[in-house]
């Protein structure tokens, strides 16, 4: 980048030391958990950014979106960099928009609004609802680094999902505040079904500098880890407690042996080739979860209140995404999948894989409710690398049988499973973002439309 624009982006802000360009620190900010997939990694760990700017007000993002305009500089915008498909990593260079510091929580409504700034992370508007009598509906987790806006932008669900489905559900994102890249850069409210257009876009057409975020009247929840002799008994057991309305619960996740093994600091709660079920279910029905429990056939090695993002052990950190991380610990050989079970048919799917593939795919579920209130079995299996043609099969396979994939191994939002069908998304950035400046390369409709 040209040193008059590395100049002229500094006296954009009120401070210059937030324009960075320190290699390490643009190498740092560049990058995410892309490493994840054994299929991103070549393709990604050598794209960077060229200078990163850090505003502190949506003024100053304004002046960095209509400064990147008009000299026609790509921008990427980045939360905490938490992503795991190489969403906030530049593919054409130009700035990295680092939200970090545009971290206030302005206010929670009466009506249990959380009102806030995009890099507000998650932890600490988990913990200041909660001392108001609140907390978050779902969450990644990434808990305690991600960031609102990052979340809103690249996440999807989490823990809390079984109750209150994704973050596209339920009215959860209530509003934003976009800045737009048109050739005068706005601030565009959108709320109600409007939010559709921008969210889990990866900041392709617009970045959010303002947030009305729904939460839930908090509860007092314990943790609890359940072993079971076999797979299927977890599963039904854990399957029970999620699809039953009668428990009040944020967490129900289930593993096969071996990915217990993962966990170095709780493997102790569980014996070897045990299945595992973790649990977050309100306290007042621990006495319930123990005997039902038993009835299954399984034992309760542990239940401990959850106080906040600080509890030790935090089971949380062992469910979602940090399933994979554990096991990519153990042995890097490891990947992983997204996938969506029938919840009729995933008996016999779960049969098919085992068939098909043995024990290159481990199953690991995590129970969401979807956008119509049913209750599924979501999953991220962890899978054994071989090829990115087997990867591929793999997919093709679980497709074939009904079972959804989100491919969790391309940089492009429409393979990733949360594209809209109806473009929505892409009709924004051909609005908001007419010159394809935003984060580009990551939504390859868009560069189509522009060809044709
Ligand atoms: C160990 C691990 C576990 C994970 N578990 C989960 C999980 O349970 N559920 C889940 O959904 N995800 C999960 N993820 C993925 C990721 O942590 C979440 O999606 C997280 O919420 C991303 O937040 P972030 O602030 O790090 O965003 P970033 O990674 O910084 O950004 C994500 C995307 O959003 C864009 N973006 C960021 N801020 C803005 C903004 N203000 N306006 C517009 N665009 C913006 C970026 O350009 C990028 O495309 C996990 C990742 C890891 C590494």
């Amino acid at each position: 980048m040209h040193s008059d624009h590395i100049t002229g982006l500094a006296s954009l802000l009120g401070d210059p030391s937030r324009v960075l360009t320190a290699p390490a620190v643009i190498e740092r900010l560049s990058h995410d958990f892309y490493w994840y997939s054994p299929v991103l990694r070549p393709k990604l760990e050598n794209k960077n950014g060229e200078v990163a700017v850090q505003p502190v007000n949506v003024d100053e993002v304004l002046a960095v979106l209509r400064f990147a305009g008009r000299h026609e500089i790509p921008v990427t915008t980045r939360g905490a960099g938490t992503g795991n498909y190489g969403q906030c990593v530049p593919l054409e260079g130009g700035i990295i928009l680092d939200l970090s510091l545009m971290d206030k929580l302005e206010e929670i409504t009466p009506e249990g609004v959380a009102v806030c700034q995009p890099g507000l992370r998650l932890g600490v508007l988990e913990t200041e609802a909660r001392k108001r009598g609140w907390e978050l509906r779902m969450y990644p987790s990434t808990l305690a680094k991600a960031s609102v806006g990052g979340f809103l932008a690249g996440g999807s669900g989490g823990i809390g999902s079984v109750t209150h489905g994704g973050l596209r559900d339920f009215d959860t994102v209530r509003a934003f505040e976009v800045v737009t890249m048109e050739e005068e850069p706005r601030i565009v409210l959108h709320e109600g079904a409007s939010v559709h257009e921008i969210l889990h876009a990866w900041g392709t057409n617009g970045v959010l500098s303002r947030i009305w975020f729904a939460l839930a009247p908090a509860v007092e929840w314990m943790q609890a880890t359940a072993v079971f002799d076999s797979y299927g008994q977890a599963f039904s057991f854990t399957e029970s407690i999620a699809t039953d309305p009668a428990w009040t619960k944020r967490l129900a996740t289930v593993f096969e042996w071996p990915i217990p093994s993962f966990f170095s600091p709780i493997k102790k709660l569980v014996r070897e080739g045990k299945s595992m079920a973790l649990l977050m279910i309100a306290a007042d029905q621990c006495d319930a979860l123990q005997m039902a429990a038993e009835a299954a056939g399984g034992e309760v090695t542990f239940a401990g209140r959850y106080e906040g993002p600080r509890t030790q052990p935090l089971l949380s950190d062992y469910t979602w995404n940090h399933t994979t991380l554990w096991a990519m610990k153990a042995d890097p050989i490891y990947t992983y999948l997204q996938c969506g079970f029938s919840p009729s048919e995933c008996r016999e799917q779960f049969r098919k894989l085992r068939e098909s593939f043995g024990d290159e795919i481990l199953f690991h579920i995590e129970f969401m409710k979807n956008g119509d209130g049913v209750v599924i079995p979501g999953a991220i299996p962890v899978v054994r690398f071989t090829t990115e043609e087997r990867l591929n099969d793999m997919i093709a396979y679980c497709r074939s049988i009904g079972v959804f994939v989100a491919n969790p191994h391309v940089n492009y939002l429409e393979e990733g499973g949360r594209f809209r069908p109806d473009n929505i998304q892409l009709m924004a950035k051909q609005k908001y973002d007419p010159r394809g400046l935003l984060n580009p390369g990551k939504m390859i409709s868009f560069h189509k439309a522009v060809t044709q």
